[in-house]
């Protein structure tokens, strides 16, 4: 059976934005922890940040056991430059997972772990369950616009957040689609004088 996401411990760019903006200003990251729970009981995970002599950035966790090397990947963005998480299987993510499992000890992405989001368990037939569907489908459409680096290229939608756009439209967040649609006639706009 597969593990919801929701029962997993989550390590996100978001928890670690100050560290990450510590590393990229090469400032030390030593001997920081975090504190969770892992199937059922309070954890605590040490990590710290080091560059590494093949000049790579390394967040290096320290959970039961082996070290855990995290390569951290910076993006330049129009907005500035961001640090993403880079599973083992090289996937460049906003977040990975710890199983809460007593066994797993260690942090993969979404696929690699073989999670499923909550919303694929509610029975939607009911009023009360497609209520809670829509709500969890909505996280789960937020937490993928996170994970879009890029939704511009050339003043087009990218593939990624074209089909983003699309599942907003089909699970009712209208107010996103309008967004992107006013961006775009700005830019047609713009373009056109
Ligand atoms: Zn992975």
């Amino acid at each position: 059976m597969k593990t919801l996401k929701e029962s997993c411990f989550t390590l996100s760019t978001k928890l670690l934005r100050k560290d990450l903006q510590k590393a990229r200003n090469k400032e030390l990251v030593e001997e920081e922890y975090l504190n969770f729970i892992h199937n059922g009981k309070p954890s605590v995970l040490f990590y710290s940040i080091e560059e590494s002599f093949d000049g790579n950035t390394y967040l290096v966790i320290d959970f039961n056991g082996e070290p855990q090397r995290i390569l951290l990947s910076s993006r330049e963005l129009t907005y500035g430059t961001r640090t993403y998480l880079t599973c083992c299987c090289g996937h460049k993510t906003n977040a990975l997972y710890l199983k809460n499992t007593p066994e797993s000890t260690f942090f993969a992405c979404f696929r690699c772990h073989n999670l499923r989001y909550k919303s694929t368990t509610i029975n939607s037939r009911s009023d009360h369950g497609r209520m809670l569907y829509q709500q969890s489908k909505r996280l789960e459409l937020l937490d993928m616009r996170e994970s879009i680096p890029r939704p511009l290229y050339k003043s087009k939608w990218t593939k990624r957040f074209q089909r983003f756009l699309k599942l907003c439209s089909q699970s009712g967040l209208f107010n996103q689609v309008k967004d992107a649609r006013t961006t775009m006639e700005t830019i047609k706009a713009f373009q056109s004088q």
